[in-house]
């Protein structure tokens, strides 16, 4: 049986077919597990553990942070098998409705095509195409990887039930009052042409002119002179001595194209000691004073269009973009004097689409919104009192204060790539439906944020509320992701799964950090530092990226893989193959028989492979998995091969027969213990030599956890 192993173990050549047979088992599947021992004999698998997958976005390749999650998740899913549970992993794909969109656009662009004008069904169908083409390939990706999740149950955000399950959701929240189509400042990207969520812009610092400019009686203070024709008040703030007596007048002075007539309103928002005090208010173009608009009553003028260019309402401005415009504006106001004095070196902050880098331009249109708060509260309660554990623990305070604080959500999108919102509207009435209520409705156009319909992924992919899988494996026991998805995902997650199902969808958060480059440095296509799993798992074999990608990985921390490191691990998979045919080798010269009785020396290096087992069943139900890996590794490398295997050398050549006996029955112990402890960190090269273990019953993924 050793003949195999004086070959190096070649990763490569042994791998897909692994994976095939642990396919083919069918044991990826819960319901086709085999029984487990316990002390009154064989028993059917009762208790549940499972993890929803967070499904990658079906548009391009797996990249490093998709690795980790795998590497983490099924070192989880297989350790759990083996303990007994009935192990499920879901798997899913997520049409990822945005993101998929820009990655199709740039696709576009490159052919010398673009989006705009394109019949949005053809469009819709082009991108379906791309994106299901894409998903079988990102799947081949994580057999490659050695995923063991339950292909029979996986679920891709556009399946009907799924959709089904979002509408439901959608309704239940419109007649529990919780929905509403509202006019609202909203930030919208005029290259993207879509509005975006507070959580897809960045803000970035800036150096720019503030112009104070004369209105009439005041002078005031704003970046963004080229908004003026769509002013539509001045504001002061009521307590201001400078500016009592213009409370609630009216100001009349002549502008760029005709006379302004301008109310002047009093609101506690407006900060006295901002430029002179008093600040024009233009709703349309910023939030701020959108809200002060509401609470006035006063007019909303759009003035800048959906692709940034001022409208007709600017008279000969018209037709420029916002940059130029600006420009324009303060020469003009200059030459007329209208302008007092400029400060070149105005500090400030401007929103930028997350994607594009392009100034967001803020525009009033009726949007749908989910009111947070009532969703959150729960939530709340529920991680006050710890029903919800969180790795790394800080993620709890940080969780906390963003649900407190929580503003209402922002679901509409003007994408057609997504889950188009069930809604009909004429005049000020709504219909929420997928049908046309009679004649006059109209239809809506957008589509969801795609984190609406992916929020509520956990209990949707199990067939809330009637489904067996729902009533079996819901609540789940992990949700495994990166932190920087935590608002994005996993607190909509928390909050939407406790509204529409009553309970919370996981007990356990653990959010791993981004993997960098070696340096440190966030891996991007631009800097050229992007490493690709795969390849390193068609070089290194994947076992050797998974313990990469596990060892060092602490929760929240970033973790860095680069090509030296998984080489280590290599080497690692060599050292194992070499111990099993060290071992075999001498089972077979000596002629082994299992179970012989152990000397004191062995038994004491058999308690102390125990302590070792019984460590790393603790590390791992603790979530201390990097610690785990570690110390595998360091048990295997410098206890096992560089001690006990040296010492054994002269046993097995010049020992009595019972001490060689004895020590062959030790290392056999040891090894098939080891193989079942590696399993969930090295699924491959662990499955590959238990095949040729004597007197194995079974695939090593089934296998009995060593017993503490
Ligand atoms: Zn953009």
């Amino acid at each position: 049986m050793h003949e195999k192993f004086l070959k190096p173990y070649d990763a490569k050549a042994t791998e897909e077919a692994t994976y095939k047979r642990w396919e083919e088992s069918g044991f990826f599947n819960p319901d086709n597990l085999p029984p487990i021992d316990t002390a009154q004999g064989k028993a059917e698998r009762s208790e549940p553990f499972t993890i929803i997958m967070p499904p990658p976005n079906a548009n391009g390749s797996l990249h490093a942070g998709h690795a980790v999650f795998v590497a983490i998740e099924d070192l989880m899913i297989r350790y759990q098998r083996m303990r007994g549970k009935k192990a499920l992993w879901l798997p899913g794909a997520d049409h990822a409705g945005f993101e998929t969109q820009v990655v199709y656009e740039k696709k576009l662009e490159k052919e010398g095509r673009t989006r705009m004008g394109m019949d949005p069904d053809a469009l819709r169908q082009e991108i379906m195409d791309f994106t299901l083409t894409n998903k079988s390939f990102m799947e081949g990706q994580l057999r490659q990887l050695g995923a063991s999740c339950d292909w029979s149950r996986e679920r891709f955000t556009l399946d009907p039930e799924i959709i089904e399950t979002v509408y439901g959701t959608f309704k239940k929240l419109h007649e529990d009052g919780l929905v509403y189509r509202g006019a609202r400042s909203i930030n919208w990207c005029t290259k993207h042409q879509t509005s975006l969520s507070e959580l897809e812009t960045e803000s970035e610092e800036r150096i720019d002119p503030l112009y104070y400019m004369k209105y009439g009686p005041f002078i005031l203070a704003t970046v963004r002179p080229e908004t003026k024709f769509g002013d539509t008040a001045v504001a002061v703030n009521p307590n201001d001595p400078r500016y009592q007596e213009w409370i609630g007048k009216e100001i009349e002075f002549e502008g760029l194209i005709g006379t302004v007539k301008l109310k002047v309103i009093a609101d506690e928002y407006v900060d006295p000691a901002f430029g002179t005090g008093v600040v024009k208010i233009t709703p349309a173009h910023d939030p701020n004073d959108f809200e002060m608009a509401k609470r006035h009553n006063l007019e909303i003028v759009e003035v800048i269009d959906r692709y940034g260019k001022l409208n007709e309402k600017c008279g000969k401005y018209a037709g420029m973009k916002v940059e130029e415009a600006r420009k324009a504006v303060a020469a003009d106001l200059l030459e007329r004097g209208l302008i007092d004095h400029v400060d070149e070196e105005y500090k400030h902050a401007v929103k930028k689409c997350y994607k594009c880098e392009r100034v967001l331009e803020p525009r009033v249109l009726p949007q749908w919104f989910v009111k947070m708060a009532p969703l959150a509260a729960p939530v709340i309660e529920a991680i006050e009192r710890d029903e919800v554990i969180f790795y790394p623990d800080h993620y709890k305070k940080i969780m906390l204060h963003w649900l407190r604080n929580i503003e209402d959500w922002n679901v509409s999108r003007q994408i057609v790539w997504g889950i188009p919102i069930p809604a009909w509207y004429k005049d000020k009435e709504v219909h929420i439906g997928t049908e046309s209520p009679g004649d006059g409705w109209i239809k809506e156009t957008d589509t969801f944020d795609t984190w609406f319909s992916s929020g509520q992924w956990p209990f949707a992919t199990l067939g809330y509320p009637d489904g067996s899988d729902f009533k079996q494996f819901y609540p789940t026991q992990v949700m495994e992701t990166a932190g920087e998805i935590i608002f994005f995902w996993v607190a909509r997650m928390l909050m939407l799964g406790t509204y529409r199902t009553g309970r919370l969808p996981f007990s356990t958060v653990y959010l791993h950090g981004i993997v960098t480059a070696k340096d440190g440095k966030k891996m991007s296509k631009s800097k050229g530092n992007v490493i690709s799993p795969l390849e390193l798992s068609e070089k290194y074999g994947t076992d050797a990226l998974r313990m990469g990608l596990i060892i060092g990985n602490t929760p929240g921390t970033t973790t860095a893989l680069y090509e030296d490191k998984i080489k280590a691990y290599k080497l690692f998979s060599n050292k194992l193959w070499n111990i099993t045919r060290f071992i075999f080798e001498n089972a077979e010269t000596v002629g082994h028989t299992e179970d012989a009785p152990l000397n004191a020396a062995d038994a004491t290096r058999l308690a102390e492979f125990k302590a070792l087992a019984a460590d790393v069943t603790k590390d791992i139900d603790e979530y201390r998995f990097y610690m785990a890996g570690e110390k595998l590794y360091g048990y295997l490398w410098h206890t096992l091969a560089d001690a006990i295997l040296e010492e054994s050398k002269p046993i097995l050549k010049e020992g009595s027969a019972e001490a060689k006996a004895s020590r062959l029955t030790l290392l056999m112990l040891i090894l098939k213990d080891s193989l079942k402890l590696l399993h969930p960190f090295m699924p491959f090269i662990t499955e590959e030599i238990w095949t040729h273990i004597p007197a194995r019953s079974n695939l090593l993924l089934v296998e009995a956890w060593p017993q503490p």
